[in-house]
């Protein structure tokens, strides 16, 4: 049987890029989106090849329908039939109140990290589901723990993004799950990747580890096996569920 394949959204870097390389190593043929760091994205394409593993980076803002359309579509052409979409491409902005937020901002945080989800799971499902004619498949949202914290002074928009991202996996689940598609969520804590630097603090997990029961950050790769195993048929029986992979936190 050929190796099945999966989208990983935002692939170029961090958790997207762990995931991607490590389900390479374990059959995958992946496709990875980017916004726009083409460079970081063929790396990550070339570091999969030269392991002997097959990949293909595509360009798309995950927030913008027709960018979303032509990535499926090149997936389906390069390809072939999608097994695993992990909707991981998200973003936050910089620390601060909610009094101080804009509309601007909230639609950018909304677009990148929810409708994004939403326009990739569509279309995953388009194809996944026997109601369409599908073979099944998998859906991993990568949400946060901080859909359940809040992020109070920091981030409460893209908190609150992830919580509707919950929500849809919650949803999203009962609704295919006789469809052959299983849909979960994993929620990483602070994980040592560049979002935090987009936050206006780069050493934020540094700073913040003492409040994580284990002490200490994840890494990329601690996030990535989660994701990995709930994409697999390992999990064949887990659908619906929110993983959180934060240390205790
Ligand atoms: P990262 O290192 O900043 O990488 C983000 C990735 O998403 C990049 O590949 C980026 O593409 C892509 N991306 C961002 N906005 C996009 C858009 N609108 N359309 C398409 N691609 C987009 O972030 P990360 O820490 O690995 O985060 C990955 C996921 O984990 C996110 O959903 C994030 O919210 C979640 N998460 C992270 C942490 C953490 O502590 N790191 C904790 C909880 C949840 P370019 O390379 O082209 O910019």
């Amino acid at each position: 049987m050929a190796p099945p394949i999966m989208l990983v959204t935002g692939g170029s870097r961090g958790i997207g890029a762990a995931t991607a390389v490590m389900a390479a190593s374990r059959g995958w043929r992946v496709a990875i989106s980017y916004q726009s760091k083409a460079a970081a994205a063929e790396a990550v394409v070339q570091q999969i090849r030269d392991a002997g593993g097959i990949a293909i980076a595509v360009q798309a803002d995950v927030g913008v329908e027709a960018d979303v359309l032509r990535l499926f579509d090149t997936v389906d052409a390069q390809m072939g039939r999608l097994s695993a979409l992990i909707n991981n491409a998200g973003m936050l902005e910089q620390q601060t109140r909610l009094d101080q937020m804009t509309l601007d901002r909230w639609q950018r945080v909304f677009s990148a990290n929810v409708f994004g989800s939403f326009l990739c799971a569509k279309q995953a499902v388009l194809r996944m589901s026997t109601r369409h004619g599908g073979a099944g498949g998998s859906i991993v949202n990568v949400s946060s723990a901080a859909a359940r914290i809040g992020s109070p002074n920091e981030f409460i928009d893209y908190a609150a993004a992830k919580g509707a991202v919950d929500s849809m996996t919650i949803g999203l689940a009962k609704e295919v799950a006789a469809e052959g598609i299983r849909v979960n969520a994993v929620r990483p804590g602070l994980i040592y990747t560049d979002i935090h630097a987009l936050a206006g603090e780069p050493g934020r997990v540094d700073r913040a580890k003492a409040g994580v029961p284990m002490q200490r950050g994840g890494t990329a790769e601690e996030v990535a096996e989660a994701i990995v195993w709930l994409a697999s048929e390992q999990s064949s029986y887990v659908t619906g569920t929110l993983l959180d992979v934060t240390g205790g936190r």
